[in-house]
C-alpha cells in the first residue's frame, strides 16, 4: 500500500507540474497574441508636487483589455511571463507607447505636464541590448525630450551585479532618461541600491505610507526614507496616497511628491487633460501647504 500510496504521490506531482507548465505557455502564447492585437493599454496616474500642488507627471501602469474578460491588473499577468523573452518585448512595448503619449500630448499644446515614468523589471535592463533599444526607441521619437522619460526600478529581486545595472543606470542617463528606485524598503538591499544606484527619485512603497497613520513603526519607516532621501540628496515621493491625512502628514514630514487614489486614479490618456485641467488640492492639504511654505 505504501508503494502504491508513493507511486500514486508522485504520479499526483507530475501531473501537477505538467499543468503547471502547460498554463505557463498558454498564457505567455496569449499575451503575445495580445500584443500583436493591440489588446494592451497604458493608464496614466498623476503625480503631485506636494510644496505646490502642481501635476508633475504621470506614472504609465499597463493594463490588459481581454476581450471577454474586461481590464486584467499587471499583477494578473506580468508574473506569469516575468522570465520569458516575451516580457522584454512588451517591456519595449510600454517605452514605446510612453514616448508616442509624450509626443501625442505636445502636439496638443494644452501646456500639460509630460514627464512620464515607465516601470521596469531589473531582468529587463540587464539586457544587454538595453541601452541600445533605449536609444533607438528615443531616436525614433526625436520630438520628445529624453528628460521626460523616467524609467522605475523594480526592486522585485535582488539584482545579481549592483555595479553592472549601475554602468546601465548611467549609459541611460547620457541619453537623457533618469531613474527612481520602486518600492523603496521592500527589496532586499535598498540601502545598497541607495547608495549605489545613480536615481533620482525615492519612491516609498504604499504599504509603509497605508498604514503610516496608525502604525508607528511604519511612520517610523516612512519618516527614516524621507531623511535617508535627502541625506543622499535624492527626491522622494509617497505612492498610495489615499486619504487627505495621508497627504497633509506627508507634507508635514517634507515629501517632495505624492501619487495616490487620494489624489486621482489611474485613468486612460485621454481622460487626462481635463483631470490635469480642474485638478485642486483638497482645501485641508491648501492650508497647510500655506502654513508650511510661509
Ligand atoms: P507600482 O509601480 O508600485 O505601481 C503602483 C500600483 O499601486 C499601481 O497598481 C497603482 O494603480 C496602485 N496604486 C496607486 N495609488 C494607489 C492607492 O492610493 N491605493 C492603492 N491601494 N493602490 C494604488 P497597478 O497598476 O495594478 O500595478 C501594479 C504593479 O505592476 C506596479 O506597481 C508595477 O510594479 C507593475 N507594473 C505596472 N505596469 C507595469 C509595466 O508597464 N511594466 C512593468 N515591468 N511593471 C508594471
Ligand atoms: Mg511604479
Ligand atoms: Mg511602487
Ligand atoms: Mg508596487
Amino acid at each position: 500500500i505504501a508503494k502504491g500510496a508513493g507511486k500514486n504521490h508522485y504520479h499526483l506531482f507530475d501531473t501537477a507540474q505538467d499543468d503547471a507548465v502547460k498554463v505557463q505557455r498558454e498564457s505567455i502564447e496569449a499575451v503575445r497574441y495580445a500584443l500583436k492585437n493591440d489588446q494592451f493599454v497604458l493608464y496614466y496616474q498623476p503625480k503631485v508636487n506636494m510644496q505646490t500642488g502642481r501635476v508633475t507627471g504621470v506614472e504609465a501602469l499597463i493594463r490588459w483589455q481581454k476581450p471577454g474578460r474586461g481590464l486584467l491588473s499587471p499583477i494578473d499577468f506580468l508574473p506569469i511571463i516575468e522570465n520569458n523573452a516575451i516580457s522584454i518585448e512588451l517591456g519595449e512595448w510600454v517605452i514605446n507607447t510612453a514616448l508616442n503619449q509624450i509626443s501625442l500630448w505636445q502636439k496638443m499644446a494644452l501646456n500639460l505636464p509630460l514627464n512620464i515614468s515607465v516601470n521596469i523589471a531589473a531582468v529587463q535592463l540587464q539586457q544587454p541590448d538595453f541601452t541600445k533599444k533605449l536609444a533607438a526607441l528615443l531616436n525614433a521619437h526625436d520630438d520628445v525630450d529624453p528628460h521626460h522619460l523616467q524609467l522605475e526600478v523594480l526592486e522585485t529581486s535582488a539584482l545579481d551585479d549592483v555595479q553592472h545595472v549601475s554602468e546601465i543606470m548611467h549609459q541611460c542617463m547620457a541619453l537623457g532618461v533618469n531613474f527612481s528606485l520602486d518600492d523603496f524598503g521592500t527589496g532586499y538591499s535598498s540601502l545598497t541600491y541607495l547608495r549605489r544606484l545613480p536615481a533620482s527619485l525615492i519612491k516609498i512603497d504604499q504599504s509603509f505610507v497605508r498604514d503610516m497613520l496608525h502604525d508607528p513603526d511604519d511612520l517610523a519607516i516612512v519618516e527614516g526614507i524621507i531623511a535617508l532621501a535627502k541625506s543622499f540628496k535624492r527626491d522622494v515621493i509617497a505612492e498610495g496616497v489615499e486619504t487627505i491625512e495621508h497627504g497633509t502628514l506627508l507634507l508635514r514630514l517634507g515629501c517632495d511628491l505624492a501619487q495616490g487614489y487620494g489624489i486621482a486614479k489611474p485613468m486612460p490618456a485621454a481622460n487626462f487633460p481635463l483631470w490635469v485641467k480642474n485638478w485642486q488640492p483638497a482645501e485641508a492639504w491648501r492650508t497647510l501647504r500655506l502654513k508650511v511654505n510661509n
